[in-house]
């Protein structure tokens, strides 16, 4: 779910390119953020919006020949809500209709809800919606690693805003990338009143992620986050 205090919209729908090898699509609305990372032939999409949209996002993909070469390619949901995965199926289907193979991933306890199409936590009534159930073909724990193409991504489990809640860090030995999910905004952290939410975990969470070095943090709404440990530490001042 989008929190009241992000910075809303309208804004020009640009990519923006970040390293490594990762492009940002700001969210249209109640979307959250869509990330591409992108490797040789694979490539990895995070999040995927409520699927009200993916066609303006498939659209800035082709123009900018982004999945051009691609041959695989994952979609990682790094939690539950309809805002962040209501686009996995015409996503997916718009991948297969290019010759692209996609996969599906997400942290396990997220995988249980999806595949149960579990509404009490997706929340798509809140949106109008249905969530189908899907099938999500890489369910990972804490520690695991996705692997694009030569680049290797590290689950983060971080519940708090829900159980299932998780990042993926990136290091290429340059750039250190976190993706954040509603875990972590620019400035505040994702609300833990919703299903499955629990503030002490998240405070947990918050502490976990300051270990790590981050050039960039990428969340599931609003900006990206540009001092990490800064933004970190500010968080936990005031936080329960
Ligand atoms: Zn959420």
């Amino acid at each position: 779910m989008k929190i009241s205090s992000i910075e809303g919209f309208p804004r020009e729908l640009v990519p923006v390119e970040l390293p490594p090898h990762t492009v940002m699509l700001r969210g249209i609305a109640w979307d959250s953020n869509i990330y591409l990372v992108r490797d040789g032939d694979e490539a990895l999409i995070i999040d995927t919006g409520t699927g009200v949209n993916w066609h303006v996002y498939t659209k800035i993909w082709e123009r900018e020949g982004h999945l051009n070469g691609v041959k695989k390619a994952f979609i990682f949901n790094t939690h539950e809500h309809f805002d962040h995965v209501g686009g996995n199926r015409p996503l997916k289907g718009w991948l297969e209709r290019k010759g692209i193979e996609a996969l599906f991933a997400a942290h396990e306890t997220t995988a249980k809800t999806l595949e149960k199409g579990d509404d009490y936590v997706i929340l798509a009534y809140s949106y109008g919606r249905r969530f189908e159930p899907q099938k999500v073909e890489l369910k990972l724990k804490e520690g695991d690693k996705l692997r694009i193409g030569s680049l290797e991504l590290e689950l983060i489990h971080t519940p708090g805003h829900t159980t299932g809640s998780s990042c993926l860090y990136l290091d290429d030995g340059e750039t250190r990338i976190m993706f954040t999910g509603d875990t972590v905004f620019k400035g505040t952290v994702g609300r833990t009143d919703l299903p499955t939410g629990n503030g002490r975990e998240l405070r947990e969470s918050i502490e976990k992620l300051s270990d790590f070095e981050v050039d960039f943090g990428l969340p599931g709404h609003g900006r990206y986050i540009d001092n990490w440990k800064g933004n970190l530490t500010k968080i936990l001042g005031w936080l329960p």
